[in-house]
């Protein structure tokens, strides 16, 4: 049997032979809750029919026209009903594969426009691998170390993290932005600051949210110095957080919106959304790609739009996350390791401590592995991965999030 290669870890064992909304179900026929979701993909569960059906139509139709030669009608139609759901006055959208592709495509854009080169990102940021995105990512160093140097142009500011020092949110708040008025005097001049580039709750860097006072600030500060707000919706978007994008918990108001992941229930996809005069001001020939848009992917997405509106998904992910936070927190309460509960909508994770109060990611990965065997699926993030969290496709049921949490109790 093939062996994987040393840089694949593989955390779980199981090898998925289907799925079913938010179940996976392996070769010997062992059901799995699967609270991964492909890292928050699948937001619509596993082989939605209305997804299966739109893909196999488009199979069958044209699978691929590149549509700096040629367009298609999925494209066309996807472009329509996005802006049905994109913030007001972001109405052009460039297509890419996957969501590093697209952070790169809004930091060509935003230094194009600008004529400016650097990029303010915030501690914990994970903003994807490609060697411009990991060097936005300040996630943890597993994602910038040995393949140095990384790119030139990049100033990192404080995220208002208040699981740092016992810190109120308003206090970490502060102090973000207190920093960022710093960096901006001594590291990255606004006369050389084309972005701020923020995700709305840090993924990857461990479940934290942000907060409405934070991205006013943000904003504050890029209209008063020309700087452009980025928001890397890759993983909070499309109704993961409980409103359709994470930056509406906020009232964020963003001059690029990055999308990926739920965008095509795990379809290849992803996009960057501007307003059509920034959008003007890329490079003719700078935006582009072989396989951008993809007319499966872009049909695949129109059936996820459709299933989010006719299933009312963004309500469910809010209800469904009261529902899991609540049993999250109670399970928590009886456990010493697991100091805190956090995060937004379906989007939740479990911070575990030692004794002496570190991050704990023996633990956490512990964790993961047993709540594997119980048939939980779950991931960790985190700095020292010492966050288990809770992902669900959105379609998940007050059964299913029910039995998670009973599976949990155990595990841990
Ligand atoms: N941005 C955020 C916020 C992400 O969570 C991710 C992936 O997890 C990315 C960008 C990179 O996306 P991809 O892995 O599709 O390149």
């Amino acid at each position: 049997m093939a062996t994987l290669s040393p840089v694949l870890k593989q955390a779980t064992g199981v090898i998925a032979a289907r799925g079913e909304g938010a179940l996976i179900f392996d070769e010997d026929d062992r059901r799995y809750l699967d609270f991964t979701a492909g890292i928050g993909v699948t937001s619509t569960g596993h082989a939605h029919p209305k997804v299966v059906a739109a893909a196999q139509e488009q199979v069958g139709k044209i699978i691929h026209a590149q549509y700096t030669t040629v367009m298609h009608r999925p494209l066309l139609t996807l472009t329509e009903r996005l802006g049905e759901v994109l913030p007001a006055g972001l109405n052009r959208v460039f297509f890419a594969n996957s969501g590093s592709e697209a952070v790169e495509a809004s930091l060509r854009l935003v230094r194009q426009a600008t004529g400016r080169p650097n990029i303010v990102v915030f501690h914990g940021g994970f903003h994807g691998r490609t060697v411009a995105a990991a060097s936005l990512t300040t996630s943890g160093t597993k994602f910038r170390s040995g393949f140095s140097p990384l790119m030139a142009g990049v100033a990192i500011s404080p995220f208002p993290d208040p699981t740092h020092f016992g810190w109120s949110q308003q206090e970490a708040t502060k102090f973000a932005l207190a920093q960022l008025d710093y960096t901006l005097q001594t590291v990255s001049a606004p006369a050389d600051t084309a972005a701020f580039l923020v995700e709305p709750v840090l993924g990857e860097g461990g479940y934290v949210p942000a907060n409405a006072e934070f991205l006013a600030g943000l904003r504050e500060r890029a209209d008063k110095h020309g700087i452009l707000l980025i928001l890397d919706e890759v993983q909070t978007g499309f109704g993961r957080t409980g409103k359709f994008w994470g930056h509406d918990h906020f009232d964020g108001k963003p001059d690029v919106v990055i999308t990926a992941k739920g965008l095509a229930s795990g379809f290849p996809l992803s996009g960057i959304a501007a307003s059509e005069e920034l959008m003007a001001k890329a490079w003719p020939g700078s935006q582009g790609g072989t396989y951008g848009a993809n007319a499966v992917a872009c049909a695949a997405a129109i059936a996820t739009l459709d299933v989010i509106q006719e299933e009312r998904l963004v309500e469910n992910a809010a209800a469904r996350g009261e529902q899991l936070r609540a049993g999250l927190e109670k399970v928590a309460a009886g456990d010493d390791r697991i100091t805190d509960v956090r995060g937004l909508g379906l989007m939740l994770g479990n911070e575990f401590r030692d004794a002496d109060g570190n991050p704990d990611g023996a633990a956490a990965a512990a964790a993961q592995q047993e709540a594997a065997r119980r048939g939980l699926l779950l991931l960790t993030c985190g700095a020292w991965g010492q966050v288990v969290r809770f992902i669900p496709a959105l379609v998940v049921d007050e059964e299913q999030v029910e039995e998670a949490v009973g599976v949990w109790q155990e595990t841990v």
